[in-house]
């Protein structure tokens, strides 16, 4: 009897002992989670264990001496055995047709998707194969899953942009061909008010009034829906623009209602952006036209500026003015979408959504805070190289 089987752990040596014992491997074996199976050198089973027994649907019995092919479905076993004979040319540890999908055959004919380790064993000058085979089945199902996710996503977002862009194609055509005979009605209502007004009775000089007004409205309405969706059609033309001398242009053209505002506006030194100049300038003058519009009591102050931030600018544009609730945070960035009417803020409710399309057309971000009657913050990014 071998003593070092029989006594415990022996030091120095942890393969000895309780390790060593036979039965031990012999339970290794029975209970991997995996089948595994051991041919010889001409691909003869010789053994298997209980989850081969499972997984392939045969007893060990009725498979023991068979040739391994009967695992494997009809059409690769021709190939099966050219591989096999490759191999025992040169036996090693490795997986096998990394890179193929590989399938055994159940008893009952059905194929399953498998990966196989296969490592050489040699007892007594006998070459054994010790095939790890490994159902892959779940993991296959899963990716199959996430590949048609991953398509109808596509899809859908194919769907989505193409119908945006039919949307801002008819936005465009719709405001561009609205605009003449809305000029005709305006110039009309305008030459019927100019010759008329005070010759009628009151009620009459009142609708003419309301048709001037509101002919004017539209017009204002259709204007900007036309930059708006000019702005999807046309891809931005990036240049350097220096933003100093930008706001000074804005600040300019918005010297009256500054004035009339009594409004002080601080723009601190900044920096020099690739962007399309004729957006940035409508971006910068977006939000100081609504600083300057939703306006307190108090007198305005607006403050613009910015930071770098890793590969961005993030740029603010602050004011104290009646703030906005953040429950409307969202809503305001999309297209007429406005808190006030016409009467108490003049306005046609696309400024925003204009900025939000001008900062992501240059791969930024826009977002604000601010609390009712605290005054509001509006931030965007421009990245470094926009
Ligand atoms: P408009 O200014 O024509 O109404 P915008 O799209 O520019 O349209 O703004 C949408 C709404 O967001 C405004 O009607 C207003 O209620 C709110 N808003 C925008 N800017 C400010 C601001 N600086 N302070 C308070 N409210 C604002």
């Amino acid at each position: 009897m071998n003593a070092t089987l029989e006594s415990g752990p022996q030091k120095g040596d942890p393969t000895k002992g309780l390790l060593a014992k036979k039965e031990v491997f012999e339970r290794l074996f029975e209970s991997a989670p995996d089948p595994i199976i051991i041919v010889d050198q001409a691909g003869k089973i010789l053994l298997a264990n209980g989850e081969a027994e499972r997984k392939f649907g045969y007893t060990l019995a009725e498979i023991v001496d068979k040739p391994m092919e009967i695992l494997i479905p009809e059409r690769y076993r021709a190939d099966h055995v050219k591989f096999r004979e490759n191999y025992s040319y040169a036996p090693r540890l490795r997986p096998m047709g990394s890179g193929l999908d590989l399938f055994a055959l159940h008893r009952n004919g059905q194929e399953f998707p498998v990966e196989v380790s296969l490592s050489p064993l040699a007892i007594d000058d006998q070459l054994m194969v010790i095939g790890l085979v490994r159902d892959i089945s779940e993991r296959k199902n899963a990716e199959a899953n996430i590949r048609e996710k991953a398509k109808a996503l596509e899809f859908a977002n194919a769907e989505l942009s193409r119908s945006n862009h039919e949307l801002e194609q008819f936005a465009y055509i719709a405001s561009h061909d609205l605009q003449e005979p809305l000029r005709s009605i305006s110039a009309a209502c305008q030459l019927l008010e100019k010759k008329y007004q005070g010759k009628l009775d009151a009620t009459a000089d009142e609708f003419l009034s309301y048709a001037v007004d509101g002919a004017k409205r539209m017009q204002n309405l259709i204007e900007d829906l036309l930059a708006y969706s000019r702005l999807g059609t046309k891809a931005p033309k990036l240049v350097a623009v220096d933003l100093n001398l930008l706001l000074k242009q804005v600040v300019e053209g918005l010297k009256l209602a500054t004035e009339e505002a009594r409004a002080a506006i601080h723009i601190e030194s900044l920096p020099t952006v690739l962007g399309d100049r004729s957006q940035l300038f409508q971006l910068f003058q977006n939000l100081l036209v609504n600083a300057l519009k939703f306006r307190s009591q108090r007198s305005p102050l607006i403050h613009v500026g910015y930071h770098s931030m890793g590969s961005e600018y993030e740029f603010f544009v602050q004011d104290n003015g009646i703030g906005i609730d953040p429950k409307y945070f969202q809503q305001i960035f999309e297209v007429f979408r406005r808190l006030h009417n016409s009467q108490a803020y003049p306005g046609t409710g696309i400024g925003l959504a204009t900025c939000k399309k001008i900062v992501e057309r240059h791969g930024g971000r826009i977002w604000l805070s601010s609390q009712p009657d605290a005054g509001s913050t509006f931030y965007f990014t421009l990245p470094h190289h926009a």
